[in-house]
């Protein structure tokens, strides 16, 4: 058997990052580059930027239009070749980040990401998610490298609303239930092959940590203030979780969350919050002992993260609609096949409301 593993090139992370050491870790790769920025960042950060890199490298600004395109994709790439950029350089949320690492690819040229949110485990991965300029799903690419440089600065995750963070520890719960059930499987992570050791055993930690330090992280991020619970929250929803996703795989919980984007009613809430119910959907679907299963509810009702379908916007969803979502998340080709169990659209159903009812029967009880 052939196992693989990817990682970014360099990891880095700590309040006053991007002052710190964003030009020395952008000069490491070039001297000229292009910075992609959202236009929030532009306007929040922007200042903070120009101070960490003027008189340090040459650099030039461009403001990202919204939506990771092909047509963006070229418009950036076209920007980057006429400067004669030798490094992109991506600062906001994931389609600023996505635009980045694509066109990095396409001009062969080294990137440096730099999230300035922790609400999705995507920031270290060498996936992309394309969309048509109108911000319709197009389709993924598999950029051949992960990004060079992955710098987070915790002080600016902290600036950001909660909400951001309590979504991105809702992706990584998923993490390591998912990694397990392909490493039983020895189902292939995103490369097509299975994943080693190190990557469950990074998707352990992922777990683990958020476990012992989600509370307290959360209670950091609402005061804005860093502490050293934030910062490990901070790598396992960034760093551990991207290695334990995009190396050990991912399985039921995705499948789901992507089963119900086919509801309308689930579409104003975000990646992390849908793949959390999605997770405690897969503990009932596989078996899980009733034990985990208590403290995976405890902790997701502690953060206040969703554990019933009203959570999630699917109050009163018929039984019908509910199975539209089971069957999309056993398609052809969905993760739900990295599963080492037999799985029907009937058991999912069966899962999502028994999940819900546990939700419910909990929360009740507060
Ligand atoms: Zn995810």
């Amino acid at each position: 058997m052939i196992t693989t593993a990817i990682f970014p090139g360099r990891y880095v992370q700590g309040a006053g990052a991007i002052a710190h050491s964003l030009a020395e870790e952008i000069l490491r790769l070039g001297s000229k580059a292009l910075v992609l920025e959202d236009p929030v960042v532009n306007q929040k950060l922007g200042e903070k930027l120009d101070g960490a890199l003027k008189g340090k490298i040459d650099y030039q600004v461009e403001i990202f239009n919204s939506e990771c395109s092909d047509e963006e994709i070229e418009r950036i790439s076209a920007l980057a070749k006429s400067y004669g950029a030798e490094v992109i350089v991506g600062v906001g949320g994931g389609k600023t980040l996505d635009t980045a690492k694509a066109t990095g690819a396409s001009l062969k040229r080294p990137v440096v990401i730099v999230p300035t949110l922790a609400s999705t485990d995507a920031p270290c991965s060498s996936l992309v998610v394309i969309y048509t300029p109108q911000g319709q799903f197009k389709r993924y690419l598999m950029i051949p490298r992960n990004p060079d440089v992955v710098l987070v600065d915790s002080a600016v995750i902290a600036e950001a609303p909660v909400r951001f963070l309590l979504s991105g520890i809702g992706d990584a719960l998923a993490t390591w239930f998912e990694a397990e059930d392909c490493r039983i499987k020895l189902a292939g992570n995103m490369t097509g092959r299975p994943g080693p050791m190190t990557a469950f055993g990074l998707a352990r930690l992922c777990f683990d940590t958020l476990l012992k330090y989600g509370v307290q992280a959360k209670n950091a991020c609402e005061q804005q203030k860093v502490t050293p619970a934030l910062e490990h929250v901070i790598e396992a929803n960034t760093l551990l979780s991207g290695l334990g996703f995009e190396s050990g795989g991912l399985a039921a919980a995705h499948a789901i969350h992507n089963g119900l984007t086919v509801l309308p009613q689930t579409h104003r809430y975000w990646h992390g919050e849908k793949v959390t119910f999605g997770t405690l959907a897969m503990l009932m679907l596989t078996d899980r002992d009733p034990e985990l299963i208590n403290t995976v509810y405890r902790f997701c009702l502690d953060l206040g993260l969703p554990t019933t379908l009203a959570d999630i916007g699917l109050e009163n969803v018929s039984d019908a609609e509910l199975l539209k979502a089971a069957e999309a998340s056993c398609q052809p080709g969905e993760t739900m096949h990295n599963e080492p169990y037999e799985v029907t659209p009937a058991s999912v159903l069966a899962a999502m409301r028994a999940a819900d009812a546990e939700g419910r029967r909990l929360k009740a009880l507060r």
